[in-house]
């Protein structure tokens, strides 16, 4: 896991806080366009290329289930500037090429099914959760362990 060498842009749109409830804007970190000079804002609408199932780890993903044919779901984290509270899920959807949703969530079980790639960030939170310090975790069945805990 090293995210320094990841090339980074940002997913960015807008969601109801579930804390605050106020409808804020988001950017989350990402590293799925492989090819990025760096620091775009992608938001609903725009087209993004997505990697290959086996280079999507070399983009900061890690699996969770096998993605369709044309749409992947990732699972991120993401902060809320109004209340300053930290470590929201969210679902960014891609279907067909093309940006089709951000999404807040409360995660449990069944979106956890829904969602086919994990970015490290929201690892790192997920293992919080769990209690457990990285290396403990990514040599398990940490889907499950993470599973167990919701
Ligand atoms: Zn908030």
């Amino acid at each position: 896991m090293n995210s320094a060498n990841i090339a980074r842009d940002f997913f960015v749109g807008d969601v109801i806080c579930p804390n605050c409830k106020v409808l804020v804007q988001v950017t989350i970190p990402t590293g799925i366009r492989m090819q990025s000079s760096n620091l775009d804002y992608l938001e609903v609408g725009d087209f993004i290329h997505i990697p290959s199932m086996d280079e999507m780890e070399s983009a900061g993903y890690k699996k969770l289930s096998q993605g369709e044919k044309h749409g992947l779901n990732l699972l991120e984290i993401w902060d809320c500037v109004s209340c300053n509270t930290v470590f929201h899920w969210a679902i960014v959807r891609i279907m067909k090429g093309y940006l089709r949703s951000i999404k807040a969530i409360q995660l449990d079980q069944d979106y956890l099914d829904e969602c086919h790639f994990i970015s490290e960030q929201a690892i790192m939170v997920a293992m919080s959760i769990c209690g457990l310090p990285y290396l403990d975790f990514i040599d398990k069945d940490w889907i499950t362990i993470i599973r167990q805990h919701l």
